[in-house]
């Protein structure tokens, strides 16, 4: 039983950061099992022997960014962009069954991510139909699994810690349902050429109420049933994804530290972005804002030609690739429609109001 202290944790991890560059351990899934394979061997059951562990639920770091605190979903919408049907009860955000995935609208590439879970305390269903949600990385493409595995036999590529269909857990440090459990993950980002080939594979490092049980495992591309689907490329920063899989299981303390690039790059949904679109103007100075794609612009007015590309640093602060100017939409109705934008530029603020139709 490897049992790391919270203490000894920051350690560890640089630790496994040194280990990884000195060996390639378990970089392919065990060729002598088949996916799903229920002949595989169960992982153990180990009690993680943390004393009051189902108080853990200390603050986040001062340099990590705070996903979920217990009090709203903010940070939060469906996988389409949408807002989330999952609720927040207690200080718990909960899944809905049949609502769908959530994901964060923020989107990181390298990155230290900490999820507490809980399974229904009230068991129902069996084997993968039992408290089943996934953590994923990468959007909706890299899942660590969350299951109720406390005393509940499935196929061991599919048990809760699991990197699903690729590699179990080493043993399952769970607890009962309705306690609850920690995931301390750390993840690597793959990599890709031009040509949409494999620069360096997706990786995965995994603590599981402080127990490790993944240890820099190499991804053989997307997790899924039945699958081992090659890579796509894709974008090196994605969300952050919740599994809705028709069970209820609770998540809360929610954050994640970026290892490497912090640029901050947002995922938001179309009709989001075609809310923040207008002209505003103040003074005859007249701005038009539009979305061409997944992307805000910015031009003069009458001008699409000589567009600027704007980022998202939050859900209302925009800044523009070409120079340093900087805008916070402001004022949104009851349709979520700003009624106006505040124009940063070398210190000064203008507002401008959006131009009525
Ligand atoms: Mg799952």
């Amino acid at each position: 039983m490897q049992i790391i202290s919270k203490t000894n944790f920051v350690a560890a991890l640089i630790g496994i950061v040194s280990l990884t560059v000195a060996s390639q351990a378990q970089a392919q899934p065990d060729p002598r099992y088949k996916i799903h394979d229920f002949n595989r061997p169960q992982p153990p059951l180990v009690d993680p022997g943390y004393v009051g562990d189902n108080q853990r639920t200390g603050k986040a770091p001062s340099d990590a960014i705070v996903l979920f605190d217990g009090s709203n979903l903010d940070n939060w919408v469906a996988s389409d962009g949408s807002p989330t049907k999952w609720v927040v009860k207690d200080g718990v955000m909960e899944c809905v069954p049949g609502s769908g995935y959530i994901r964060s609208l923020q989107c990181f590439g390298d990155c230290q991510l900490h999820v507490e879970w809980s399974e229904p305390e009230n068991i129902s269903g069996s084997s993968q139909g039992r408290g089943n949600s996934g953590v994923f990385l990468g959007g909706d493409r890299y899942e660590i699994q969350v299951l109720d595995s406390y005393k509940n036999k499935t196929y061991a590529d599919g048990h809760a810690g699991a990197i699903y269909a690729q590699y179990p857990p080493e043993v399952l440090p769970i607890r009962k349902p309705g306690e609850w459990n920690v995931y301390d993950i750390v993840y690597i980002a793959p990599r890709f050429n031009d040509d949409g080939s494999v620069k360096s594979p997706a990786r995965l490092t995994v603590f599981f109420n402080d127990v490790l049980v993944q240890w820099d495992r190499e991804l053989t591309g997307p997790t899924g049933w039945l699958s081992r689907a090659p890579y796509s490329k894709h974008d090196y920063k994605q969300p952050i994804s919740f599994q809705d899989h028709g069970n209820p299981v609770k998540f809360r303390n929610v954050w994640v530290r970026e290892l490497g690039c912090k640029d901050k790059v947002f995922k938001y949904s179309n009709s989001y972005l075609d809310k923040l679109a207008g002209i505003y103007e103040s003074g005859g100075m007249r701005w038009e804002i539009y979305r061409d794609g997944e992307q805000l612009y910015l031009n003069w007015v009458g001008n699409r030609n000589n567009s600027w590309k704007m980022t998202a640093e939050s859900t209302t602060h925009f800044v523009t690739d070409r120079t340093d100017f900087a805008f916070d939409f402001a004022d949104f109705n009851d349709e979520g429609i700003p009624q106006s934008v505040y124009w940063t530029m070398e210190g000064n603020k203008t507002r401008m109001e959006r131009e009525k139709k």
